[in-house]
């Protein structure tokens, strides 16, 4: 198969060569993908409007044995309110990093496609820090990372209900008070664990209406974003800079 078409949000872009840039976007069909798109860094050029990060396009693709092509580009849908508001388009941003961090090329994943999209759609709308965490959440899950939030990750022990427990971004969840002295650990209450399993389970839009106390949302950010860094090797540039702006 040499042409091939995929709906996808684009994920980042960087120049090649004079007048070209690659392309890296996530697709429904075929997960993460990566292509050239030739003259697309011309001010003239038609590509130009539906290539920039985080808009949602068709693609119709060639494909190459190192990179493919790009033959044609039509513009599906924009996000106007992550294009007017630097901390949104830093929280896109930062949303982006991951997909393309915990994704590999061509593995489709077609319900993150999902959750990142509504993701973008919910920006703007919900609060920035919760959709954070809950599409962090459900990142973590859809590509096998989810935390263990019921039983000791080391001893396997069921942990009491009700008390403030110790969370290991190592061990990917959380240990009994046996257990809990190997290694570095972060301290919640049951409140996050409350919130962290609802934030897992339900329709994803419900980060329009839940409400969490100050404390539960830095405990969420102390867990997920630790996780997430964790995992990755290295604190994600994105969050960074979401950190610096204050949200
Ligand atoms: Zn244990």
């Amino acid at each position: 198969m040499k042409f091939f078409q995929a709906e996808a949000v684009v994920l980042k872009s960087r120049p090649h060569k004079e007048a070209d840039r690659i392309i890296t976007f996530f697709s429904r069909e075929y997960g993460k993908l990566r292509a050239v798109s030739y003259g697309s860094a011309r001010p003239t050029s038609r590509k130009r409007g539906a290539v920039q990060p985080f808009c949602r396009s068709r693609f119709y693709l060639v494909r190459g044995q190192e990179v493919h092509r790009i033959d044609q580009v039509e513009l599906l849908e924009r996000f106007p309110a992550i294009e007017q508001d630097l901390a949104l388009f830093g929280v896109a941003a930062y949303l982006a990093e991951l997909v393309d961090a915990f994704t590999g090329e061509e593995a489709p994943n077609p319900k993150l496609y999902d959750i990142f999209l509504r993701s973008l759609r919910l920006l703007g709308k919900a609060g920035a820090a919760l959709l954070t965490r809950a599409f962090e959440l459900r990142l973590l899950i859809l590509t096998g990372f989810g935390p263990e939030l019921g039983v000791c990750t080391l001893c396997r022990q069921t942990l009491p209900p009700g008390e403030r427990i110790a969370f290991s971004p190592q061990t990917g969840g959380v240990l009994c008070p046996s257990c809990k002295g190997e290694g570095p650990t972060i301290e919640v209450g049951p409140g996050t664990l409350k919130a962290l399993r609802h934030l897992a389970a339900g329709p994803f839009e419900q980060v329009l209406t839940v409400k969490v106390a100050p404390v539960i949302e830095r405990e969420l950010y102390a867990i997920l974003a630790e996780t997430v860094a964790f995992h990755l090797g290295y604190r994600p540039q994105a969050l960074s800079f979401l950190d610096r702006l204050g949200s």
